[in-house]
């Protein structure tokens, strides 16, 4: 995964052009290879410092970031690179649908591409009729640390976004009822022109493909039934979820206009790696070292468990290194409501370097050596 870019240039997420470049060439002057020879960090960071003004200086990459963080760059040879924006907007299948679904990758794509600047897809979709228009979908992301997954946790997103105009219910209209029908195209926001094979349906000029024909103006919304509002949410992300899965708030993304349905709100949930315990499924694996004795002689160890309670674990004699003690219900929460899964014990030694004189005649003579039997070293 590619550096946060700001971060990396050091400055601020709402940076000037200005301030940007500042930042950045002063620290190309830093990394560059000709006054690091041969310092292979620097000239790692060189790479990035360069990557990062590729996309901040661009304002459609930099928006592009903005919107779709660093899934925006990954790849580059996916299969929407052909139609003229940088690289797969979404990486390589880094994207599942575990919650909720309903979109497909179609749905994705048009997103992408509205985003982009692409017009294509405005208007269709979504069985939408008279010129009603749906909403866009909204795409973010967060990275959580791995008992946050364990216990579930509530995500708070803030963000702008187009929503239904209050005043006018969405209609665009002075008094908030519906407008009438266009006389021009009968509702349908499309005129045919031409005849025959090369009939075509354009947007009708006279209502702009609306469908409506609004004579006084919302002056809140300035006709177009939304307006740009700042939003919290409040997203629940259930306890056991998976990295990589992605929560869909169906209805809470853009408003959709003209009696359109609003887009989606998609939450792409990253779960940072675990210091003590590696996930595998819903179970958990901690490697733990054991003095040896204990793992010869068998015994009980104290470990303690993700949502930090204290377990008494036994370790039966003969115990060999890498064994897995299995201790069960401990690992993750499971897809099953209710269900739990395992958490092994990995089984490492604690070899001691200091050993007293007694100890030290207790493992010769352990060994079968004696103490006498100078020879022997
Ligand atoms: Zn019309
Ligand atoms: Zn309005």
């Amino acid at each position: 995964m590619n550096k946060n870019p700001y971060e990396v240039l050091g400055v601020a997420r709402d940076a000037s052009d200005a301030d940007i470049k500042k930042a950045y060439h002063k620290l190309v002057m830093k990394y560059h290879p000709d006054k690091n020879p041969g310092d292979k960090s620097a000239e790692e960071k060189f790479k990035e410092v360069n990557n990062a003004f590729d996309i901040l200086k661009d304002p459609q990459k930099r928006a592009a970031y903005d919107r779709f963080g660093d899934a925006a760059f990954a790849g580059g040879n996916g299969a929407s690179a052909g139609a003229g924006f940088g690289g797969n907007p979404f990486g390589n299948g880094a994207f599942h649908f575990d919650m909720g679904g309903g979109a497909g990758m179609e749905d994705i794509l048009r997103e992408a591409m509205r985003g982009f600047g692409f017009g294509g897809f405005e208007g269709g979709g979504r069985g939408t009729t008279s010129g009603a228009r749906a909403g866009r979908d909204l795409l973010d992301e967060v990275v959580i640390d791995l008992r946050d997954a364990y216990f579930g946790t509530t995500h708070t997103v803030k963000f702008t976004s187009n929503i239904t105009c209050e005043k006018c219910n969405g209609n665009g209209t002075s008094d908030g009822k519906p407008a009438p029908k266009c006389a021009r195209c009968g509702g349908t926001g499309y005129v045919r022109t031409g005849s025959g094979f090369f009939a075509m349906e354009t947007p009708c000029p006279e209502c702009n493909g609306l469908g409506r024909k609004i004579d006084k103006k919302c002056s809140e919304c300035d006709g177009t039934g939304r307006i740009r509002k700042t939003r919290t949410l409040d997203v629940k992300i259930p306890a056991g979820i998976e990295d990589g899965a992605r929560l869909r708030l169906a209805g809470q993304g853009e408003a959709g206009q003209n009696g359109g349905p609003a887009g989606d709100f998609y939450l792409d949930i990253r779960v940072r790696p675990d210091k003590r315990f590696e996930r595998v499924g819903a179970d958990l694996i901690s490697r733990i070292e054991i003095p040896f004795t204990t793992l010869a002689l068998g015994g009980e160890i104290e470990i303690e468990t993700i949502d930090d309670k204290k377990l008494s674990v036994k370790v039966p004699a003969g115990t060999q290194v890498g064994a897995r003690l299995r201790v069960r219900g401990h690992g993750m929460p499971g897809r099953r409501v209710g269900s739990f899964g395992d958490l092994y014990i990995e089984v490492a030694v604690n070899i001691p370097t200091k050993l007293t004189d007694k100890q030290k005649k207790a493992l010769q003579e352990f060994a079968g050596i004696k103490p006498d039997k100078k020879s022997w070293f």
